[in-house]
């Protein structure tokens, strides 16, 4: 006590309160003090991002919320996204032998089902139009399109069918052998989060199409893209130039050089992007940075929910309405841009989508349709689960059986 007598009204509380744990009465050579690193966060960053989303998710998806939870705490599940550019000789029979299956040529199956069925319904009623005369003085073109017009939506879909994304079924978490390089050092395949292809699916590019992948690294979609065969020109962009080096290497490994020949990688603020080189993409995706919530709650390494990083992810929104408006800008009259997430937030997704269709009818008279991927659900619900209330867009949500995602993506059509 004599020794805490000088400190005055600070020694008193202390005294009041008893010793602190560790300064108690005994030998003082056991005393210690407890020390508070300044860098050790006391609340893993992991744990607050899950008391976020507890308080938030939970009043977005409701009862969907606690097998979302389980499937973001629970390993993930990948899809091998097939090279096309090295030799799959036995590629295809290795994976069917062990049970995958490629989901996107079950989808384009899908579309051909339900195109000749259509197709079949149709003629049936054209008979009976031209019982009635309804056909006269039609064309071909026109009936086509009177065709079309009236087809739902998984009827007028176009998959790219060069795209081979082989997954396990539902509730089969078997891993994927690492990839292995062909004879001219070509890797057979890429391992990623099989919902990641969704948003390239939905961009639909077509020969010859100029696309800007506008926040490319490290490159699955960039590879995804190129896998197409269709990008005319491909221009990959990411703000990291360390994150742009692995998009570099990714190129490297799946891509013979000629192709690579075709795609420039550029390492600019992607907002600027509007007005580097404004007006002229078929096609725009805009992959933004977001909380990559399965990654907020497994991982304490670069989390964008330490304490140290609050303001960067209160400014996240922020950031990908100016990335998304960017991506706008760079798209040509009649182009189209995919704008997707990792993240469960409709404040990341829909309302970032609102926001850049107001502004850029406002302030730049340009006109932004948002498309209907309602068919994406019916396409893909054997390997996917949806979000079925979703406002704008399409979300995939991580569920134990089939544990992808969370991948948000929405498609606008500059009109
Ligand atoms: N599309 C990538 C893929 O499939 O591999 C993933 C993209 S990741 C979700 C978001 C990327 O945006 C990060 O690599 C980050 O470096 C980049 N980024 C962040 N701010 C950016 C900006 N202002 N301009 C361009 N890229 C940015």
């Amino acid at each position: 006590m004599a020794a805490l007598g000088g400190r005055g009204p600070a020694a008193a509380a202390l005294l009041r309160r008893g010793p602190p744990p560790g300064l108690g009465p005994g030998p003082r050579r056991y005393r210690y003090k407890e020390k508070w690193a300044a860098t050790t966060p006391r609340i893993p960053s992991t744990r607050l991002a899950l008391h976020h989303f507890d308080v938030n998710y939970s009043l977005q998806l409701k009862e969907l919320w606690p097998s979302v939870r389980a499937g973001l705490l629970c390993e993930q599940k990948y899809g091998a996204l097939l090279n096309n550019f090295s030799s799959l000789d036995y590629v295809t029979q290795e994976l069917e032998l062990l049970n995958a299956t490629d989901f996107v040529s079950e989808a384009c199956k899908k579309v051909q089902q339900s195109q000749q069925g259509a197709a079949a319904e149709e003629a049936g009623r054209g008979e009976s139009r031209s019982q009635e005369g309804f056909g006269e003085g039609t064309t071909v073109t026109q009936a086509e399109t009177m065709i079309q017009a009236e087809m739902s939506p998984p009827h007028r879909a176009s998959i790219s069918s060069n795209i081979k994304c082989y997954t396990f079924p539902r509730g089969d978490i078997t891993r994927f052998c690492p990839a292995r390089p062909d004879i001219l050092g070509l890797l057979n395949y890429y391992l990623m989060d099989a919902a990641s292809l969704l948003p390239v699916l939905a961009l639909n590019v077509q020969p010859g199409d100029f696309v800007l992948d506008l926040c490319a690294a490290p490159g699955g979609k960039t590879l995804a893209l190129l896998q197409t065969g269709a990008c005319g020109h491909l221009a990959a962009n990411d703000i990291s130039i360390s994150r742009a080096k692995r998009l570099h290497q990714i190129l490297r490994s799946y891509v013979p050089t000629e192709i690579r020949e075709a795609v420039s990688v550029t390492s600019c603020d992607g907002r600027d992007w509007g007005q580097l080189g404004g007006g002229t993409f078929h096609k725009v995706l805009v992959d933004v940075p977001c909380t990559t919530d399965r990654h907020s709650v497994m991982e304490e390494d670069n989390n964008i929910f330490h304490k140290r990083r609050t303001k960067e992810r209160q400014m996240l929104p922020m950031l990908q309405l100016q990335l998304l408006m960017a991506g706008i800008l760079a798209t040509k009259p009649g182009g189209e841009v995919v704008y997707s997430t990792c993240s469960l937030s409709p404040l990341q997704n829909e309302h970032v989508i609102e926001r850049a269709v107001e502004i850029a009818e406002t302030q730049f008279n340009i006109s932004m349709h948002v498309e209907d991927l309602s068919h994406f659900r019916t396409l893909f619900q054997d390997t996917f689960s949806f979000f079925s209330d979703c406002r704008l867009g399409e979300l995939v949500l991580p569920h134990l059986t089939a544990n992808f995602g969370p991948m948000y993506f929405c498609k606008l059509c500059r009109v």
